[in-house]
């Protein structure tokens, strides 16, 4: 019964529970600026865009669903946002993308403007959603109760430098590890423990000024950089008196560099060296999701395990679970509808329909041995008191 309560908590949007499942890509068109031409582009349903460009065929792509340039902040987050925030609340790890070029819409949805309410983007419309559901679960009697505790952390990625946007100002660059009990963490990133949606705005705030201020003092640099803001959730009940279940998974969004590949293009010897290592993380994204494609398909017809190349970033190797993994996962695919953007809008929908075909594995992360696991943490945690000392 107490199952079923929790299922409760989830609008199963999109048909997919408990297993494969596969990422869920929304198109987001922005409005045309008023001294831009219309026409690259053209929204045939909720489901289906096509292309129209001088140079280019028209082509009919479909998604799970397009927000058209009329489309309002609530209504990216009735599509995009409260279904997967529901899966989290459940105990699925989920992981919400941004990608496009610059200037598409990408903070605008992920993060809005934070000082008009009606413009927020998914993050605080997600947190406040949460505390809401929080509240309704907590105040439960009875073995329905829940119990939950949530902590924060945002990070900048940069030419493969990550910077906790949560930690001292001039803090030094941190290091991905990995380890049996933790899997892949950033080391020694703020984890900030949030009590309520004011907390949880705070931390929004904080973080997007961080990058806002990196924005003015180097706009090209903001272009090029990916942020990642991640949310804990740890729920407890207890079915019987002395039996705990919890359930524990992580909400990932992820603001990422512009996908536009003007600074590779024409240039040559150390210019592209600098260029590629500039977008390392985004060039990478785009061959892990081409190579898992490949992959799952290979897999279905019998063939062989493949190596699929998620250690040559920063990104793909924090970020591995949500592509192919134990993650529910949603790409936001932000365009213009300019006629001069028309390439960098096919190519933001081509990348866009080959993630469309990666299947995840998404499971309820959930220890009914309650105790075992504070165990296994209090003996990690020790060890790693032991190793300081060493
Ligand atoms: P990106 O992060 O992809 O580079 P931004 O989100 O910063 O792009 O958007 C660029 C500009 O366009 C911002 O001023 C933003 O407010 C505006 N904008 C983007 N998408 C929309 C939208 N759907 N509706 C209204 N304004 C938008
Ligand atoms: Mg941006």
């Amino acid at each position: 019964p107490r199952a079923n309560q929790i299922q409760q908590l989830g609008t199963d949007q999109y048909p997919e529970t408990q297993g494969k499942c596969p990422v869920t890509v929304v198109v987001r068109v922005r409005p045309v600026d008023s001294d831009e031409a219309h026409g690259g582009f053209q929204q045939l349903s909720t489901t289906h865009v096509s292309i129209l460009s001088a140079h280019e065929h028209l082509r009919e792509h479909e998604f799970d669903h397009v927000c058209g340039p009329k489309s309002s902040q609530q209504d990216i987050f009735e599509v995009a946002g409260r279904p997967f925030m529901d899966h989290c609340l459940q105990g699925f790890n989920v992981s919400l993308f941004a990608y496009g070029q610059t200037s598409a819409g990408k903070t605008h949805t992920m993060t809005g403007n934070l000082s008009d309410p009606g413009q927020f983007g998914l993050a605080p419309r997600l947190l406040e959603h949460l505390f809401l559901q929080i509240s309704e679960a907590e105040g439960r009697e009875g073995p329905d109760k829940l119990k939950f505790t949530v902590k924060a952390s945002y990070l900048e990625l940069y030419k493969e430098v990550i910077t906790d946007l949560l930690g001292p100002a001039d803090g030094a660059s941190l290091q991905l590890r990995e380890d049996l009990c933790n899997g892949v963490y950033v080391e020694g990133l703020t984890e900030q423990e949030i009590l309520n949606a004011g907390d949880a705005m705070a931390v929004v705030e904080q973080g997007s000024a961080r990058r806002r201020t990196n924005e003015t003092r180097m706009n090209q640099e903001s272009s090029r950089s990916h942020a990642v803001l991640t949310v804990y959730i740890e729920s407890w009940s207890r079915a019987d008196s002395d039996v705990e279940c919890i359930r524990s998974s992580r909400l990932n969004l992820i603001d990422l560099a512009g996908s536009e590949r003007n600074t590779a293009s024409g240039a040559t010897g150390e210019r592209l060296r600098e260029a590629c290592s500039i977008n390392q993380s985004l060039t990478t994204l785009g061959r892990v999701i081409s190579e898992l494609v490949e992959a799952q398909q290979a897999a279905q017809a019998g063939g062989a395990p493949r190596h699929i190349p998620y250690r040559d970033s920063r990104l793909t190797f924090l970020l591995q679970d949500s592509l192919g993994g134990n993650s529910k996962t949603l790409i936001v695919a932000c365009v213009s509808p300019a006629e001069a953007h028309a390439a960098e809008t096919a190519s933001t929908l081509e990348f866009a329909q080959r993630a469309k075909r990666i299947r995840n594995r998404a499971r309820i992360n959930r220890d009914t041995r309650g105790d075992e696991q504070l165990l296994r943490r209090e003996i990690e945690r020790l060890k790693r008191e032991l190793e300081a000392r060493d």
